[in-house]
């Protein structure tokens, strides 16, 4: 038997973040909040919910974090991302109650020069994200990740400067990030190994699709933060989503740890993930970004499990392990769904209450009287105008149970 390393492999969900800052992609507060509660369900580390100092994520950045103290979100942490300076984190900290922070800010030559432009040299990055770390630290934020953003294409002795600096100043983790998915899993072991061992802080693995190696990037980027006696966290979307080619894909990464060969049985995964949940919020996720899952994807994709060819067919039915090389039933999949094909009623910006009654009742939920159905029934109705798609019935159950929370999600002023 192969002794397993003593480090573990976490799970950071970006979904919320980097998922939603997609050029052409977004998910109504309502949709984030599921994606959170259905990361809870699957056992997820963290989720990167959203962004602190943005007016339009503060009562969903509360409410969810509402959510967290009421029991219904836990144990998962709710992190927010923000950029590694003084303001945003005292800006962040007076918006909302988060209590977990990554601080973002570039390292690399190409974006120190091509973005800053001369208002920052080197110096002044490491100066600036120690001044954040430390308000944070002040500010009793509890996790304090540290971005080095491009992190691939920075200088190797400057980003364990950086990294030195951050831990000194009080960071909990480095984020070393693939910005634009130039690294190779070769090179990324290496610099990773050199960064780990120089620094002795667990490392975030943040990777990119534009080579398409974001998840072999990923595990090996983890393979060499725990070869070197750190945890690692590898930061993932559901089904990928996320800024250009996307990001790492949560079950690909998952599946990767549990079943390749150079990972089974050796490294660790985060004992709670339950990857029965996987399917449930892949094609949620599709539903909410309106984006189908492909044929081809790894694990929900309509083929993953599909046999034709004659000599496949047959010896998929002889012994499943002849080709597929994990099960339907561990990924949730394989249950019948039951889709109603004569009359539906459903409830959306327009109903009425006796169509709502309806919806209701095939969900099993009662109400107390008249008057709560009529609450919840207008609350469901500004939740439709609020997605702009029929609600699934897990939203509807979620308003339902936590009315006032949903409304305060859907609630958005913008400043005078
Ligand atoms: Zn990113």
């Amino acid at each position: 038997m192969t002794k397993k390393k003593a480090n573990i492999i976490r799970i950071i969900d970006v979904t919320n973040r980097d998922g939603v800052q997609t050029s052409r992609l977004g998910l109504a507060k309502l949709q984030k909040t599921m994606i959170n509660m259905y990361l809870n369900d699957m056992g997820v580390y963290q989720s990167e919910f959203g962004f602190p100092v943005t007016h339009h994520e503060t009562n969903y950045l509360n409410a969810n974090l509402e959510l967290a103290k009421k029991g219904a979100l836990k144990p998962i942490v709710l992190e927010g991302w923000i950029r590694a300076i003084e303001d945003d984190v005292v800006t962040a900290t007076q918006m909302t109650d988060v209590k977990h922070l990554n601080l973002s800010i570039s390292t690399s030559d190409q974006m120190i020069k091509g973005k800053f432009k001369g208002k920052y040299t080197k110096k002044d990055v490491i100066k600036n994200m120690v001044k954040a770390a430390k308000v944070a630290k002040r500010k009793n934020i509890k996790t304090i990740g540290v971005n080095a953003e491009d992190a691939s294409r920075s200088d190797m002795s400057y980003l364990i400067e950086f990294s030195l600096a951050a831990k000194e100043a009080g960071a909990t983790r480095i984020r070393y990030c693939d910005t634009l998915g130039f690294d190779d899993p070769f090179s990324i072991y290496e610099r990773v190994a050199h960064l780990a061992s120089s620094v002795e802080l667990p490392i975030e693995l943040h990777c990119h699709n534009d080579l398409g190696m974001v998840v072999a990037c990923s595990i090996a980027g983890a393979k060499a933060a725990i070869d070197s006696g750190v945890d690692a966290y590898i930061n993932t979307t559901v089904n990928g989503m996320g800024e250009r080619a996307g990001n790492a894909d949560l079950a690909s990464v998952i599946l990767a740890i549990k079943h390749s060969s150079g990972f089974r049985g050796k490294y660790k995964l985060d004992e709670k993930i339950n990857l029965k949940k996987v399917w449930k919020i892949a094609t949620y996720a599709s539903y909410a970004f309106g984006i189908p899952i492909p044929v081809n994807q790894v694990a929900v994709g309509a083929n993953a499990f599909a046999h034709e060819s004659g000599i496949h067919a047959d010896g998929a039915l002889k012994d499943r392990r002849n080709y597929e090389l994990y099960d339907y039933e561990e990924l949730g999949r394989g249950e019948p769904e039951i889709i109603d094909t004569g009359r539906k009623i459903t409830a959306g910006e327009y109903s009425g209450i006796k169509g709502f009654r309806n919806v209701y009742d095939k969900l099993e939920i009662k109400f107390k009287n008249e008057k709560q159905a009529a609450e919840i029934l207008e609350l469901v109705r500004y939740a439709n105008v609020h997605t702009q798609k029929p609600l699934t019935e897990d939203e509807l159950r979620f308003i339902a149970t936590y009315p006032v929370i949903a409304k305060k999600i859907f609630t958005m002023a913008p400043l005078k």
